[in-house]
């Protein structure tokens, strides 16, 4: 596979007072050592609680956070290019928000919101623009007449709507939705879903699904990628990961998916964690997620588990795992 983007240990961390009313000032670690790559056509799904470091992940792409590591596009390093270089290629990324309160300029017409990154890029002018935003809302599923309302004119669902054709109007290669659905009521959620999709399947895109819904992801990933404080921990296909979890944290994570068979349901059990994720400022030792496993071992608290590739090609960061598949 051919990747369209190809991140490779990925590091992001941000300073920050230990303590209200002190000088001690220490690094938190949001993003620690993350790598995958993601292929022509492909939607991956970014998963975790929130806290987990995805909706990072997705910031640093877009170069909206300083880290270390490396971003490719297309095969290049995005940090070594010259400024103009850059600026062409991370346009072929777009994202959409989780807000669709805040992410739109409440003092511009729909119009204008859709058609900025034309005129940032693209320079066009009154009726080839125009144009473009008539059928970016079609696209959408808004009718024409939307193009000249505020967003205070707006429901939530039609705010996003309006969010994502202003993200595809340059035709990006990857689209990276940051929780696009989670403020929207189920209804609302599976059209801007079936829209997004479209969207996807029209123009080729590739796409980068940040979300805490599990059975949302389940629905629309071609692969999937957990994040657990900062750190990958699982990622496979959606067929392997979702039916058979193999990471303790995506068992926990997917026994608490309720589904929608009452019977099934009646005789599953929610494998608890324990406690809340930890302070960010007081990594554990070992695993980082032992202090809340239900399978901790003595070792998990001495030595960070390596991700090691499993026998039916997952990536999984697990003692429990590196020992069955060298067994
Ligand atoms: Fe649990 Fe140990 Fe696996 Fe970490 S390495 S997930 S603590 S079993």
């Amino acid at each position: 596979m051919d990747a369209i983007l190809a991140v490779e240990d990925l590091r992001v961390s941000f300073a920050a007072h230990a303590a209200m009313f002190t000088r001690d000032r220490r690094r938190i670690v949001a993003v620690d050592g993350v790598s995958f790559a993601l292929g022509p056509g492909e939607t991956l799904a970014l998963v975790g609680e929130s806290g987990s470091g995805k909706s990072t992940v997705a910031r640093a792409i877009l170069g909206l956070v300083p880290y270390s590591g490396t971003i490719r596009i297309d095969g290049r390093d995005v940090a070594k290019l010259p400024r103009g270089e850059r600026r062409a290629l991370t346009r072929r990324l777009q994202m959409v928000f989780q807000d669709p309160y805040s992410s739109l300029d409440p003092s511009m017409r729909v119009e204008d919101i859709v058609a900025e990154p034309l005129d940032i890029h693209e320079h066009l002018g009154g009726g080839a623009r125009r144009d473009r935003v008539r059928e970016l809302l079609d696209a959408v599923g808004l009718s024409r007449d939307f193009a000249a309302r505020f967003p205070a004119q707006l429901s939530g669902g039609q705010r996003q709507r309006v969010a994502i054709a202003r993200a595809v109007i340059l035709r990006p290669s990857v689209l990276v939705c940051d929780e696009a659905v989670s403020a929207l009521d189920v209804s609302t959620q599976a059209q801007v879903i079936r829209v997004l999709a479209e969207l996807t399947r029209e123009m080729h895109m590739s796409n980068i699904f940040i979300t805490h819904d599990l059975a949302l992801a389940a629905k629309i990933a071609d692969r999937v990628a957990v994040m657990y404080f900062g750190k990958m921990v699982e990622v496979g296909t959606s067929a392997t990961v979702f039916p058979a979890p193999a990471h303790p944290y995506t068992q926990c994570l997917l026994s608490a998916v309720p589904i929608p068979h009452p019977r099934v349901q009646r005789g599953r059990q929610p494998i608890p964690m324990i406690g809340e994720l930890p302070n960010a400022l007081q990594r554990p030792e070992g695993c980082l997620f032992h202090p809340r496993c239900p399978k901790a071992m003595e070792v998990c608290r001495r030595e960070a588990p390596a991700i090691t590739t499993a026998a039916d090609g997952r990536l999984v960061a697990c003692h429990l795992v590196t020992a069955r598949d060298a067994s």
